[in-house]
């Protein structure tokens, strides 16, 4: 039974983590400072012997004895990350350095939550792990971009330096049950939205692209991440590759809906990346994974968990 610190575990993907580490035996020890997250996420979870909730936050330093380490705590949205990109930025750097530090003295084996943010705006399309990305270190989403490359780096050098054993995980837009009504992801702003009559928020021309993985995959992908043979560092690409313009993301969520709700166009905010696909050859060949849920499945459960949220 191996001990596991998930931070950021009361979260979206952490909370889904958690249950499958725990349902699969491990012992998890669940840090959070319940910024975005909560522990609504994790009353399933509670009364298990193997599992451990703690309030903390990881930009100060954490002193517990665990195997493994999965750092997810960050806030995802930019809604949150820019509410106070101060506090977005220590959480990224500082919490990379005090679970770094923590993984040296006990030795574990950690694992970084990134993102394909890491990317920025990017001028090569799809996105392979070895391009090294167009970001504005200056702007309103560079908090976020800037915190979440910061990180990385500490990640490979302390793994130069110290000889840690790391994995770095990119994550593409990820969306599923448990993610905030409120969030201000397109995913839950276009559901919730669809589901109360509202109109449905398109910024700028909707042109710009994403690629939706649903949150079932991912949280395997970082089974088989953290669980791959130890030279296997990553960087590497979890997403899933179906490209959508955010237009055609409204009209799939109208229909699977059953939604009257029009379209309202609102200005882009700035730095606002315009097209995003992972090429996910790495994880093919490294960790023996592709995604298996296709869109309009996802969309349906995603859709039924905020169908109950909000009656
Ligand atoms: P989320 O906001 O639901 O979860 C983040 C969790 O971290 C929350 O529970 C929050 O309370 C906690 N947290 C924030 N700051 C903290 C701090 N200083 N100390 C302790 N806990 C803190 O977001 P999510 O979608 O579950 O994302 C989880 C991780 O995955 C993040 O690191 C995010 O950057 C990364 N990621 C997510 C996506 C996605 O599409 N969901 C994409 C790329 C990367
Ligand atoms: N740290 C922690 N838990 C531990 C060990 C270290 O939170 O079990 C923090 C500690 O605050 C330190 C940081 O991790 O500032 C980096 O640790 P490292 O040993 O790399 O650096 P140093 O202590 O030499 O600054
Ligand atoms: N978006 C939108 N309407 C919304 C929320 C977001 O059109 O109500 C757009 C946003 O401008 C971006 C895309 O949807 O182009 C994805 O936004 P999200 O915040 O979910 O993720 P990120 O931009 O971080 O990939």
């Amino acid at each position: 039974m191996a001990k596991i610190l998930v931070t950021g575990g009361a979260g979206f993907l952490g909370s889904h983590l958690c249950d499958r580490l725990v349902e699969r035996g491990d012992d998890v020890l669940c840090v959070d400072n319940y910024f975005t997250g909560s522990k609504n996420n994790l009353v399933q979870l509670l009364d298990k012997p193997n599992f451990e909730l703690m309030r903390h936050d990881v930009t100060f330093p954490l002193y517990v004895e665990v195997d493994r380490i999965f750092n997810l705590a960050c806030p995802a949205s930019p809604v949150h990350y820019q509410h106070d990109p101060v506090q977005t930025t220590k959480t990224s750097v500082h919490g990379a350095i005090n679970m770094l530090g923590l993984a040296k003295r006990v030795k574990a084996r950690i694992l970084q939550a990134s993102t394909s943010e890491v990317y920025g705006d990017p001028e090569v399309h799809p996105q392979p792990e070895s391009y090294w990305g167009k970001v504005n270190p200056i702007g309103i989403r560079s908090c976020y971009d800037e915190g979440k490359r910061c990180a990385e780096t500490l990640f490979f050098d302390y793994h130069r330096q110290h000889k840690l054993r790391i994995k770095v995980a990119r994550i593409f837009n990820t969306y599923g049950p448990r993610m905030l009504p409120n969030d201000g992801r397109v995913v839950s702003n276009f559901i919730v939205q669809a589901l109360r009559g509202e109109d449905l928020t398109i910024f700028g021309d909707g042109k710009q692209t994403r690629s939706f993985c649903y949150v079932d995959d991912l949280i395997e992908a970082m089974l088989r991440m953290m669980d791959s043979p130890a030279e296997f560092t990553g960087p590497v690409n979890i997403g899933n590759p179906g490209e959508f313009t955010m237009l055609e993301l409204a009209e799939k969520v109208l229909q699977l809906s059953g939604s009257k709700s029009k379209l309202v166009f609102k200005p882009l905010p700035s730095d606002d990346p315009r097209q995003r696909q992972p090429n996910i050859e790495l994880a093919k060949s490294q960790l023996g994974w592709e995604p298996k849920v296709k869109l309009e499945d996802g969309l349906k459960e995603t859709i039924g968990y905020f169908r109950r949220l909000l009656s």
